[in-house]
């Protein structure tokens, strides 16, 4: 891969598994420095920060504002610097509006959107001071349109389309770009664990659900896979970008089309 990056710092919350991890995976290929965060088996972070050339591991819970806010000046003091902060760590629950736990609506607002918030507001003070920075929060189709009993989800991806569009204003001028990448289904255990579900409710085979029910948003009716979510957030990360602010760009096979 060209090392369109070498020199640069870049942190990417939720990257031990997914979508997250592919972005580090290719931003370590490009030549950045890559400090990974999120949950999993002691062997699975191992393996992917063998995967990011060794990249050093934020165990930080992104659901509480003060260990966001520690980890962006983690990064900052072991690369000396941070250009590219990735916002991707996320969570979801299904369930009808009257019956959603409220801890689970705390939880989704808070790792999927007020995390980015934080991330945000502790990262740009050094980009300012070093005069460059790439932004890029991982929203969702879902925070363009919505679907039913995603409520927390929804209205939390919403908020990051928000949130990215006010950023981009407020660094409108500097050499900063804001964006927001909203994929539709991608082959990650996030999505892949609605479809059992979805075949037990409506009686059908789990091919059957994942068809007709879950891609049935999706016109191109197949996965969209993480890597190719990577190569949108590395391009809009690198320097032939530097006009993109403020967009929601949509990955999703034509499902904000219909
Ligand atoms: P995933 O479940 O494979 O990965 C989620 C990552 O977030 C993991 O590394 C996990 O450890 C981390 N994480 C979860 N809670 C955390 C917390 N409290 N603190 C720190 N890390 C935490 O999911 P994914 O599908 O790769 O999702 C990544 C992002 O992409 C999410 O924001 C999700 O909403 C978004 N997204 C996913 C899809 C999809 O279809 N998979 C579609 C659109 C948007």
């Amino acid at each position: 891969m060209e090392q369109t990056l070498a020199g640069q710092a870049a942190l990417v919350t939720g990257s031990t598994s997914g979508i997250g991890l592919a972005i580090a995976r290719f931003l370590h290929q490009s030549g950045a420095r890559v400090m990974l965060n999120g949950f999993g088996k002691p062997e699975d972070i191992a393996a992917a920060q063998a995967a990011c050339g060794g990249a050093p591991h934020s165990p930080a819970d992104m659901s509480r504002p003060e260990e966001v806010r520690a980890m962006v000046a983690e990064a900052e003091s072991a690369f000396g610097r941070l250009d590219i902060l990735v916002n991707n760590a996320g969570i979801q629950h299904v369930s009808p509006v009257e019956e959603f736990p409220a801890a689970k609506w705390d939880a989704i607002l808070a790792i999927n959107l007020s995390s980015n918030f934080h991330a945000i507001a502790a990262a740009l003070p050094g980009m300012r001071a070093r005069g460059h920075g790439r932004i890029v929060n991982i929203a969702s189709a879902h925070g363009l349109v919505a679907s039913p009993f995603k409520t927390a989800y929804v209205a939390a991806k919403h908020g990051v389309v928000g949130l990215t569009k006010s950023v981009a204003l407020e660094v409108a001028e500097a050499p900063i770009t804001c964006n927001a990448v909203c994929p539709g289904f991608v082959r990650t255990p996030l999505a892949e664990a609605q479809v059992p579900p979805l075949a037990g409710k409506h009686g059908v085979s789990e091919e059957a659900a994942l068809k007709d029910f879950l891609l049935a948003k999706q016109p191109s009716k197949r996965w969209i896979e993480p890597e190719e979510v990577a190569r949108m957030v590395l391009w809009l990360v690198g320097p032939d970008s530097g006009g993109v602010n403020g967009a929601a760009l949509s990955i999703d096979g034509g499902w904000l089309a219909a």
